[in-house]
């Protein structure tokens, strides 16, 4: 090239760029030339660091498109598996409203069945979630975002007695999330506490059920040994590899979907409860779906909310009170009433004075 003179060297190039004729010659309403290749950007990593979190696009669709974004899609595995799997990961083809257009979706259902279920998670994937969803934040929304969501961690995941109190603030994270994606609304400290108080008097009730059911237990062990997450889970078969933080918790047995009103460790199963509401033995009352008792007569209560009300006059009653295996502090003044869930008399439903203890 040191030989060509400047003006030959332009004519080289202008035969070049004019190679392939009239055909090539670009056209009005021909696509826009792609844009100049830029190298990515690249950061240094110190030894020793693991690899920055990236949230792949099917994250970012489903913000972007006002969807409900399950936060155990945000634990680092989950992210990672998303990462590697996003070519064959279930979605959902959706039409976008005023276009003919379609978008694919991530399968909320599929993900929680093959990624990991929000209410599944433990405290350590929690709290690492919790963590990767602020930053998620930080790259999809705009910093009052991040404040917002900063708040709302904050005030849950550093609540006192946060291992004890753990499936009550888990419930009430998912439940605010899921009214927020409905109707956004400001962070109050009050409004947080209040919806948590809610979810904590349940987790006493529950724990007196299964205090219940433990008393009630034959001498000798019935009950299937509980099957290790890691075996239930089919495609993932995570938590063996082990390394990072949290490992403790994780691999725990636990029961999935129904039962509740919470699945805790492994000694969350529904099989030795009785239920509240029917008297029969192997559901929690908040999943019963019976119409009357097993003589057939017409039952005293059913569900309503998390609180069992009487069917004729709609009031709510105790569940605490009456589970009662000792004594019972109750601290909501005549917003639930002490009477038996099974006839309405003074006694507590599982004295079993109205009705006939279920047999194992
Ligand atoms: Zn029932
Ligand atoms: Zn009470
Ligand atoms: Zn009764």
């Amino acid at each position: 090239m040191n030989s060509l003179s400047p003006a030959s060297a332009i004519n080289i190039m202008r035969g070049i760029s004019s190679f392939g004729g009239d055909a090539k010659r670009p056209q009005e309403g021909d696509d826009p030339k792609p844009p100049p290749k830029h190298r990515r950007e690249e950061i240094d990593l110190p030894i020793g660091s693991r690899p920055p979190i990236s949230f792949n696009v099917l994250l970012k669709d489903l913000d972007v498109h006002g969807y409900y974004i399950l936060l155990s899609l945000f634990t680092t595995e989950s992210l990672d598996y998303i990462n590697k799997n996003s070519s064959s990961i279930a979605t959902t083809k959706l039409n976008m409203p005023g276009s003919d257009k379609q978008i694919c979706i991530l399968d909320s259902a599929h993900s929680e069945a093959n990624i990991l279920a929000e209410r599944d998670m433990d405290r350590a994937q929690w709290t690492e979630a919790a963590q990767n969803y602020v930053k998620f934040m930080g790259i999809v929304g705009t910093p009052e975002d991040v404040a917002r969501w900063t708040s709302h961690f904050g005030f849950l995941v550093t609540y006192e007695k946060a291992e004890k109190n753990f499936p009550a603030l888990l419930r009430t994270d998912v439940m605010l999330r899921q009214a927020y994606n409905m109707q956004g609304f400001s962070f109050k400290r009050d409004f947080y506490q209040e919806q948590l108080n809610n979810e904590l008097v349940l987790l006493r009730i529950d724990k007196k059920l299964k205090l219940c059911s433990a008393e009630w237990k034959p001498a000798i062990e019935t009950r299937p040994p509980a099957t290790p997450l890691s075996l239930r889970r089919g495609s993932r078969g995570g938590g063996d590899r082990g390394g990072r933080g949290g490992g403790s918790a994780r691999g725990g047995a636990r029961l999935i979907g129904k039962g509740g009103p919470f699945q805790e460790g492994s000694g969350g199963d529904a099989s030795s409860t009785v239920c509240l509401i029917c008297t029969r033995r192997g559901h929690y009352y908040s999943a019963c779906t019976q119409n009357s008792f097993e003589d057939g007569s017409p039952l005293f209560c059913r569900i309503s909310g998390n609180n069992i009300s009487t069917i004729r006059s709609n009031e709510t009653l105790c569940c605490l009170w009456n589970v009662k295996c000792d004594k019972v502090s109750c601290n909501h003044d005549n917003l639930r009433r002490h009477l038996c869930s099974f006839c309405g008399g003074g006694h507590h439903a599982f004295s079993w004075t109205c009705r006939k203890q279920p047999a194992y």
